[in-house]
């Protein structure tokens, strides 16, 4: 069964192209003029991931995005922002906001479908992952749960989608140095619109997200090279 991707875009011929693009992409497009049509589309069925324009009448691509990601049903639904150019400046912005990935206007349908199949490969690599565990920290890898271990007592952890990737990768890769680019490359697929600086913004979320539960010295920083995961503090 073709995977199904929900288009929110209020520009109908950017609409069409783009369900047109899917089409002969092998998926099956869903459209939405705005949020609430989206939110109907998405009652309907959960999509297989998003494509979301950022800027919409009503509430916008970014509060949508939020939602999203707090919401169960689609906290785990890969989003691709669609943006104008001059709109790159709030990319750091949407990716605090949980959003997968970018793709600026005007795009070809080559590069969109480009960009759908390395994010859904992201994903899928995520879940065929096992558990692992370092130290405190373990990883349910097939219900995507972050869990702290102490005295005998699991406390999940909520963390979000891009903190998750980071993490996995850091401790199925422990006590290695990575640079930001190489950590773009194995969290974020090595998408050119993704600059170095969205790297620390992450790595601040995910020490953030470890931090009450004193794990957040695991995430270190290696000066002028990277940054390291590792139990030993
Ligand atoms: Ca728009």
């Amino acid at each position: 069964m073709h995977k199904r991707i929900l288009i929110v875009e209020d520009e109908p011929a950017i609409r069409d192209m783009v369900a047109y693009a899917l089409r002969k992409g092998e998926f099956e497009p869903v459209t939405a003029s705005d949020g609430r049509e989206a939110q109907a589309a998405i009652a309907e069925r959960v999509p297989d991931l998003i494509l979301l324009d950022w800027m919409l009448p009503g509430t916008s691509g970014l509060e949508l995005a939020r939602r999203w990601r707090r919401e169960v049903l689609t906290r785990d639904v890969p989003i691709i922002m669609l943006t104008a150019r001059g709109e790159e400046n709030d990319r750091v912005g949407g990716l605090e906001a949980g959003v997968d990935d970018y793709v600026v206007k005007p795009f070809s349908a080559r590069e969109l479908l480009a960009r759908i199949r390395a994010v859904m490969r992201r994903s899928r690599e995520d879940d065929e992952d096992g558990s692992v565990q370092v130290g405190g920290l373990r990883i349910d890898g097939a219900a995507h749960r972050v869990f702290a271990e102490a005295d005998s007592q699991s406390t999940a952890i909520h963390i979000g989608p891009t903190e998750y990737r980071l993490l996995h990768f850091f401790m199925t890769h422990p006590d290695r140095v990575y640079s930001r680019s190489q950590l773009l490359d194995h969290v974020w697929g090595g998408s050119v619109y993704v600059e170095e600086r969205t790297v620390d913004v992450h790595i601040r979320r995910l020490r953030k997200t470890l931090e009450p539960h004193g794990l957040d010295g695991m995430v270190q920083t290696v000066r002028g090279a990277g940054y390291r995961f590792s139990a030993a503090s």
